[in-house]
């Protein structure tokens, strides 16, 4: 079977964590610090800051910035449930607005009509590794004065008309396994704001400002020295990573037959978190089982949009219809695309798209 994703652990990741265990120093210490230190450096910010997961990164940016009740935050409904859910957490509304069929991400033309007195912040995905536009993006969020919270969490290392993801406004991304680098799981918050900085620290920590003193209500949000340490190892090499998977789409997109390709606009460097196609004609299920029949693990991302997930049509009330987001979550299907793939694994996925669609 050729995985859909595939974690690139080498010696090195091996040889950092034994360290590290060795040191008898496990928790949040000085790994995490060189760890936020080297991100920060990959991003061009100012300041990282390293949390337990990318759910738990976007939760404290969110705090970080005061968001909260009665507020509003403008994003995409065709994303993994974690960016919506991260709105919830802090007891803001998330208003959902349709996306661009070509990028997958949030519509910029839709924007200023979604925008009311509540609304505090937009929040782009880069999905699958595509940024959001984000020239666009950031000229509303000047005129209207909103606050800019990037879900970057499939983007590491992309950019946009050569400013990395993650400096725009203030950056989330996950590290989860899949991802185009791990820490198996953890998350990092970017930005320039050294104050967010803090904030987001105390936040991390129990609301701590001073040792045991809590004038404020916040979490353990840490990440460990042991998961910094595979951190540090995996961010060493995912420039790496990312050319593999450039490479790797190049690959398909220069070879597969009747299925619409992923675009990459002039100006944007995609790094292909997934390689993901249109499948026309409704025949996306029926490829799916095919592939995987075929030895192809083939993902659909996703099913269902957040608008229309059951949570929030039932408990939350939503009943918007965005009907770009809804057809490319009939016709969307991720083909492995990972650092891990070999010549013939690419001609295996080729071959067998090829032969279902003629
Ligand atoms: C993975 C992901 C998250 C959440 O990250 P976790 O580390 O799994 O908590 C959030 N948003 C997007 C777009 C993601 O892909």
């Amino acid at each position: 079977m050729i995985h859909i994703a595939s974690p690139q652990i080498g010696e090195e990741e091996k040889k950092a964590v034994i360290e590290v265990l060795e040191s008898g120093m496990l928790a949040q210490g000085s790994r995490v610090k060189a760890f936020e230190d080297a991100f920060a450096e990959m991003c061009g910010v100012e300041h990282a800051i390293a949390t337990s997961s990318g759910t738990t990164a976007l939760h404290t940016a969110l705090l970080a910035h005061g968001l909260g009740e009665g507020d509003e935050i403008i994003t995409s409904p065709f994303t993994f449930i974690s960016s919506a859910n991260s709105i919830l957490f802090v007891g803001a509304k998330p208003v959902f607005v349709d996306i661009d069929p070509l990028t997958f991400n949030i519509d910029p033309k839709l924007i200023e009509e979604a925008i009311r007195p509540k609304t505090k912040a937009i929040m782009p995905i880069h999905l699958f590794g595509l940024s959001a536009d984000m020239d666009a993006i950031m000229a509303i969020a000047e005129k209207h004065d909103l606050l800019v919270i990037e879900d970057a969490c499939q983007s590491h290392g992309a950019a946009y008309k050569g400013k990395k993801l993650g400096s725009f406004g203030t950056g989330t991304f996950s590290l989860y396994p899949t991802k185009n680098m791990t820490s198996a799981e953890g998350g990092m918050i970017t930005t320039n704001d050294a104050e967010i900085a803090k904030n987001a620290r105390v936040i991390r920590q129990h609301g701590m400002r001073r040792r045991y003193y809590h004038d404020e209500l916040g979490f353990n949000f840490r990440m460990t020295d042991v998961h910094a340490a595979i951190g540090h190892e995996q961010l060493k090499k995912l420039p790496h990573f990312n050319r593999k998977r450039q490479m790797n789409a190049k690959y398909l997109s220069e070879n597969l037959k009747g299925v619409l390709t992923p675009v990459v606009p002039d100006g944007y460097e995609h790094v292909f978190h997934q390689y993901t196609i249109r499948v026309p004609d409704g025949k996306r299920d029926e490829l799916v089982e095919y592939l995987r029949e075929n030895g192809v693990g083939a993902g659909i991302y996703y099913p269902v949009p957040i608008h229309k997930q059951s949570y929030y049509v039932t408990e939350l009330g939503y009943d918007q219809i965005l009907a770009k987001a809804e057809r490319a979550a009939e016709e969307v299907l991720s083909l492995p695309v990972h650092p891990g793939l070999s010549q013939k694994d690419l001609e295996s996925i080729v071959s067998a798209v090829n032969t279902f669609m003629n």
